[in-house]
């Protein structure tokens, strides 16, 4: 899973299913134990989408799945699928010079002082350069006039904007303004106004004042269209002085939100920009095999169903959306949660169901390249090599290792109106205490196929403090609840096999434009959990060292209120935390074994 690019992570229309008073004890001897070790062992090296562990890990589950006489999909020969992926994108030396009107022009490059974006295009941008405030841009259908651009004429030439919003804004218009304040949405504002180029400055009054921003982990194909790059603080001053002007005062003057306070030209200067961004290509391995039908699927409505888990992890951290404190950030990140346990789970449900009669074709398939943005998943139901409409379901399984208290959380259920009562009936035997969640639109491959109509399930067993670090090892799974989510799985498979119908698909609204969300900028290190249903914000836990521990707070605790804002779920959590400073302590109210208590938070930047 990857919760932290997605915070949107919600819970809509969350009930429970009590548990039968008695459940029965794991039948068979099940093997789970032996794959989560395999899989997390530090040979497989965290399984990084494209890397050997990776292969290890593929070559692993290819043998497992020839063990229970499983063939590839019809029209292929191999299990593996491969696929391409933009692994990451570094600046291959980015340069801007300056010409000035009757004096000496100057350069700029190296890396502290500019960087490409990571969107950019790689090319040359020469123009005129005008001054674009915050370069934000809100759409008319918000009610809210801010237009950076009002009054200035950037066809053909270079703006310049500030990274972020403005700093001192009250916080209703902070809470507005954050979300457009992605650096993609600015690019677009400014390719949309006519503009050849984009220079990003961190002003001297926002967190990481006078940095350049960092290339990020970015798997998005390229093609904004644009020429970008950010320049530290001093190559920013020798322009702002071409206008006689001072960035801090500038900045000052923006940072009211005003909505008036305009930017302007800058004469006399033209400015070349260089950017160079080299985008890494790798190739990752979804295994895809299946188990025939072992009856004629004439007259079967949809004649497959597909069980699936991703297989990859973080490798060593590194650039993706790894958790770990400092001192042991490039060690392995086992994932025997995430998602070796999905994976076991996906590995059971398919030698069980080997030996079971199948009026349909069962679709066994690990993704790779989950963690980078649910890559796998999305290269296969892009071009399914069965087709989406044939598939009569699709049951994921991500992070399935913990369960505690007898709990099992089963998302996307609004995708059929079917699921409900089928998993009512299937755990009659099973006897977890489900809480069952509507919505689809999670940060795991279900996504995916509900993207593609597919009536899906995605079984969770919650976050935790190990989430996305390097102690997330196999000692810590729960191995007898870990089979008995899989017994669950195979009551439901079964069901689903017997029957002629197959269910059909409901669309779920997505509650929540996510857009600019990935602009946010600050880090309050706590952990959500989102798998139990109460009224706040539950932590699952909270990361070490960060302002959230600082504060005091901890595992269980239920934030309710955060900066005057109550907090009721995770999307007002998500919208509180928008309208929150940088280093501005916000009070916060929370709940500690059902006691009110209040403490300080001092949120920190994200870098
Ligand atoms: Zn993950």
């Amino acid at each position: 899973m990857r919760f932290t690019k997605t915070l949107s992570f919600a819970i809509v229309a969350t009930y429970l299913i009590a548990a039968a008073p008695a459940y029965s004890q794991t039948a068979t001897s099940s093997r789970t134990r032996t794959h989560v070790e395999t899989l997390a062992s530090a040979k497989f090296e965290g399984r990084l989408t494209g890397s050997p562990g990776e292969k290890l890990a593929a070559d692993y589950l290819i043998a497992e799945l020839k063990k229970m006489g499983a063939r590839p999909l019809p029209g292929t020969t191999d299990f593996r699928m491969p696929f391409t992926f933009t692994a990451g994108s570094k600046d291959g030396g980015s340069k801007m010079t300056v010409a000035k009107t009757g004096a000496d022009g100057w350069n700029f490059g190296g890396s502290a002082n500019i960087l490409a974006l990571s969107f950019s295009d790689t090319g040359e941008a020469s123009g005129a350069v005008v001054f674009a405030g915050y370069g934000l841009v809100v759409p008319d259908t918000q009610n809210f006039g801010y237009d950076s651009y009002a009054g200035l004429d950037v066809k053909d030439k270079i703006v310049v904007v500030l990274r972020y919003f403005p700093e001192d804004a009250d916080q209703k218009t902070r809470g507005i303004l954050a979300r457009y304040a992605d650096l993609r949405y600015k690019a677009q504002a400014a390719r949309q106004r006519g503009a050849k180029g984009m220079i990003v400055v961190t002003g001297p009054r926002s967190p990481n004042a006078g940095a350049v921003v960092p290339m990020t982990f970015d798997t998005a194909i390229a093609g904004s269209g644009l020429v970008a790059a950010s320049i530290s603080g001093d190559a920013a001053a020798p322009i702002f002085a071409a206008a006689g002007k001072q960035l801090e005062a500038v900045q000052k003057e923006l940072d009211s939100g005003n909505p008036h306070v305009a930017g302007f030209a800058i004469p006399g200067l033209t400015i070349t920009l260089n950017a160079n961004v080299i985008r890494q290509q790798q190739t990752g391995h979804n295994v895809v095999g299946y188990l025939p039908a072992t009856t004629a699927t004439t007259g079967v409505n949809k004649p497959w169903i597909s069980v699936g888990a991703h297989y990859d992890h973080l490798g060593r951290g590194g650039a993706g959306t790894s958790l770990a404190e400092k001192q042991n950030a490039n060690e392995i990140h086992h994932g025997a949660d995430d998602n070796a346990s999905g994976t076991a789970t996906v590995l059971a449900i398919a030698e069980a169901m080997s030996k079971q009669p199948r009026k349909r074709n069962l679709l066994v398939a690990f993704w790779s390249g989950e963690e980078l943005g649910l890559l796998g998943s999305n290269a296969f139901v892009t071009k399914p090599p069965v087709p989406n409409d044939q598939l009569a379901a699709y049951l994921n399984f991500d992070m399935v290792g913990r369960v505690n208290d007898n709990k099992l959380t089963v998302q996307a259920t609004g995708t059929s109106a079917t699921w409900p009562k089928l998993l009512e009936q299937a755990n009659v035997a099973a006897g977890f205490d489900l809480t069952l969640q509507e919505d689809p639109y999670q940060p795991t491959d279900v996504s995916s196929f509900n993207g593609v109509s597919v009536p899906s399930l995605a079984f969770f067993t919650g976050a935790h403090t190990e989430y996305h670090k390097p102690s997330d090892t196999a000692d810590k799974i729960n191995y007898e609840d870990l089979d008995r989510v899989g017994e669950l799985a195979v009551a439901i498979v079964k069901r689903l096999m017997d029957t002629a119908d197959a269910p059909l698909f409901t669309k779920v609204e997505q509650k929540m434009d996510t857009g600019g969300r990935t602009g946010l900028r600050l880090f309050t290190g706590t952990i959500p959990d989102y798998a139990t249903d109460v009224k706040g914000l539950l932590l699952g836990g909270v990361i070490g060292g960060g302002p959230a521990e600082q504060a005091g707070l901890a595992k269980g605790d239920v934030i309710i209120e955060i900066a005057g804002q109550s907090i009721t779920n995770i999307y007002d959590y998500t919208y509180a935390l928008e309208l929150l400073k940088i280093g501005q302590p916000a009070k916060v109210v929370y709940l500690r074994g059902g006691q009110k208590r209040e403490t300080t938070l001092t949120p920190a930047a994200r870098k």
